[in-house]
């Protein structure tokens, strides 16, 4: 098996072919994604490329031609599924040897002379965002030159909604975090192409559009003088057609005032912020080398509620992170408490292998400890929601619809909450008015209010 290492740095592994191999012609793919919206907005890319290649979507693995993997290995659990799927495909393969496997995402680092003695029924291994090596395969099996296929890209199926990925990577090395090493440091893209993309992305009747990023606010700092996520978000204000915009994920370091005022300013942009704490403690945020303390983190939750009205706020945070105390964690509980977050999204931690803590620290939280600590704060968060949420009952919100699920229109308001209605009528993509009538800790029922 030849491993040809490519000019921007992945590689692809080419397996022995005939020539009946090499004429055959993909027609269809199927992508299998897993993982955080990063992921989503890559495999929508690829989806994107592929159909500009003439290439239409399969309905399943079994029937595509082009199989594509879209990894995470952020969790062990993640990571399992991912192992366990390319080994469902190893007998697939061999029965159809001119399909083409590849394996993209979080597991597939710069180096993949492993992964390829490991899988050797995967074709191809792409780092994140690295299209190229299938596209260029592709192009070889298609006989077509695949130049342009990828050049401003974007979602081609968009909807009413889009991702938008503006920074890739991260400059931060928190020790339970394998992202750094899998996707590089951080590289802004031009502010002006982004905004060319929601251009294009508008254009097609997409009215929101989320901004992604490991650390969305280090939007520009790699790039001097090219503006940074308040500049961009002024940019995107001005798009045509866009209505729209949220940005993800935060890191408590570059959440500037300069930002917090362009989300109470700009009328598009929502007041909806996501902002990671990890912990509630300062020696475990030391720990997790998160480069800040509560108190800091504190006066910016202040700062963006006092500017920004009506915000809604959501966190991620940890627990059982090794040396984490009962009184540590407390501290994170009472934290929660007190912040009133609309959303947290909360983790046992598990060793990633390969991280600073995997090699620096002692896993020592019990496990049955951890899953009380995660079923603690689950509970508080419920009955925090259930109070925010009750608050909203008779209130009438603006919601987008995205889309149906059982029956009803579902869409989302500003602040980020899920909303149903029953309607008979054609709701797909309107920005519609909806009086609640039912609250819930994680979703809202409405019906809608017509002109
Ligand atoms: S900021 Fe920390 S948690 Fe977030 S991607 Fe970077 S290293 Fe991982």
């Amino acid at each position: 098996m030849a491993i040809q290492e490519l000019h921007w740095g992945a590689s692809f592994t080419q397996q022995s072919e005939t020539a009946a191999e090499r004429n055959a012609v993909p027609r269809n793919y199927f992508i299998w994604t897993i993982g955080c919206q990063m992921n989503t907005a890559d495999s929508d890319r690829l989806g994107s490329a592929l159909q500009q290649m003439g290439l239409s979507e399969a309905s399943s693995i079994k029937n595509a031609d082009v199989v594509v993997l879209n990894s995470c290995v952020v969790r062990q659990s993640a990571e399992d599924k991912v192992t366990g799927t390319i080994g469902m495909l190893k007998p697939i393969k061999a029965n159809n040897p001119n399909k083409i496997v590849a394996l993209m995402g979080c597991m597939v680092g710069p180096k993949t002379e492993e992964l390829a003695k490991r899988f050797k029924h995967v074709d191809v291994f792409m780092q994140p965002q690295q299209y190229e090596p299938l596209i260029n395969l592709l192009g070889e099996r298609l006989g077509i030159d695949p130049e342009g296929c990828l050049s401003n890209l974007s979602d081609i199926n968009a909807d009413v909604t889009s991702f938008i990925p503006i920074i890739q990577g991260c400059d931060y090395f928190c020790s339970f975090c394998i992202i750094p090493y899998r996707r590089g440091r951080q590289a802004s893209r031009p502010l002006q192409e982004i905004v060319h993309e929601a251009e294009l992305l508008a254009a097609r009747g997409v009215r929101e559009v989320t901004l992604l990023g490991q650390t969305v606010d280090a939007y520009g700092l790699d790039v001097p003088g090219e503006g940074d996520l308040a500049d961009l978000l002024y940019g995107l204000q001005e798009v045509q057609g866009l209505e729209r915009i949220r940005f993800l994920t935060s890191h408590p370091l570059h959440m500037s005032d300069k930002i917090i005022n362009a989300v109470a300013e700009l009328p598009k942009v929502c007041e909806h912020i996501n902002l990671p704490i990890q912990a509630g403690d300062d020696d475990v945020l030391t720990a997790m080398r998160r480069p800040y303390t509560t108190d800091h983190y504190l006066r910016i939750i202040e700062k963006i509620r006092s500017t920004v009205p009506g915000v809604a706020m959501s966190t991620d945070l940890i627990v059982g992170f090794c040396g984490e105390s009962n009184a540590a964690f407390q501290a994170s509980y009472d934290l929660l408490e007190a912040t009133r977050f609309d959303k947290v999204h909360v983790a046992q931690y598990s060793t990633r292998t390969g991280t600073i803590a995997d090699r620096t620290l002692v896993d020592d939280v019990p496990q049955e400890e951890k899953k009380r600590r995660l079923m603690a704060v689950d509970a508080l968060q419920e009955q925090i929601a259930t109070g925010i949420n009750a608050a909203l009952l008779d209130e009438t919100v603006e919601v987008l619809v995205e889309g149906q699920g059982n029956g009803k229109w579902k869409g989302r308001t500003r602040t980020d909450k899920l909303v149903f209605f029953e309607d008979d009528r054609d709701f797909h993509g309107r920005m519609t008015q909806v009086k609640i009538t039912e609250t819930a800790p994680w979703s809202l029922q409405g019906v809608p209010v017509m002109d």
